[in-house]
């Protein structure tokens, strides 16, 4: 007997259970998935590929599910490409509200496809970047042109003297570690993060305040206030990266290479908690 041989009955129930399936997901959330796809698109134009439901991440293919998890903990652990978007990066400086964190939530499958999954895969792209502001050289991934990104980045302080001295103290960026207190793999590990050592009130880490994961933090004043710092962060902005000084667990030393939060395409409002 052909063991590939399926009753024609049964073929028949699988199909309309595949339409039905189809067509109710699509009723749902066909435009929440569109639209995910459309902005990872035009925020990662060098790698990813729009497919129909789903995305295609240097090669790698991922669906786009659409799910938006409610609580703040699911999106931290186990965040989906949705959710990964789901905060918007706001433009102004101001306190964030508790638990506003665009840019934390990272869907591990993502980067993994994106820059490696694994050390030595990571290792392959990395470059020698020069940061001009201190005429040395640090380690970034090439994907993406990140490593041009943070250049240009570098290029523009450099010539501003005001700003220079700011950004003499760069406190690392491939580091192939998890995130403290945590088992997800840091941004660093990517070879996608700059960590710069701001003078004193602006060196900032939520966990040096003895803040709960929790509970609400006290957000740093200096960080609102200061002038030079908030250009230095607009410059970054410009070039790709987002401020970890704009999370309610905030880290002000830490840049990210991440368009998706920044790309206009990528401006939709969907802000559920
Ligand atoms: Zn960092």
């Amino acid at each position: 007997m052909n063991s590939q041989y399926v009753p024609a009955s049964k073929c028949r129930y699988f199909t309309y259970c595949l339409f039905f399936a189809f067509w109710f997901s699509g009723c749902v959330c066909s435009q929440t998935v569109q639209e995910v796809i459309t902005c990872y698109a035009a925020a990662y134009p060098e790698t990813v590929l729009p497919k129909e439901t789903g995305l295609l991440v240097n090669g790698h293919y991922m669906a786009v599910s659409g799910v938006n998890h409610q609580s703040f903990q699911e999106k931290l652990n186990d965040a989906t490409l949705t959710d990964q978007l789901s905060y918007p990066y706001y433009q102004e400086f101001r306190a964030p509200t508790f638990n506003e964190d665009p840019g934390r939530f990272r869907n591990a499958d993502f980067f993994d496809a994106m820059y490696g999954d694994n050390q030595a895969a990571i290792q392959q792209s990395l470059v020698k970047v020069m940061w001009e502001p201190t005429g040395s050289y640090v380690r970034f991934t090439s994907i993406n042109k990140a490593n041009e990104a943070l250049a240009n980045v570098g290029t523009e302080l450099a010539g501003m003297p005001s700003l220079k001295t700011y950004v003499m103290n760069t406190n690392g960026t491939f580091n192939y570690r998890v995130i403290a207190g945590t088992s997800r793999k840091s941004a660093h590990a990517y070879g996608i993060a700059i960590d710069i050592k701001f003078p004193a009130p602006l060196y900032q880490y939520w966990r040096w305040r003895e803040c709960k994961p929790s509970e609400e933090c006290t957000y740093p004043e200096p960080l609102l206030s200061d002038k030079k710092l908030q250009q230095i962060v607009r410059i970054f902005e410009k070039n790709g990266f987002i401020w970890g000084g704009k999370w309610s667990h905030y880290d002000s030393m830490h840049f990210e290479y991440r368009p998706e939060l920044l790309h206009k395409q990528c401006q939709f409002n969907r802000r559920e908690k």
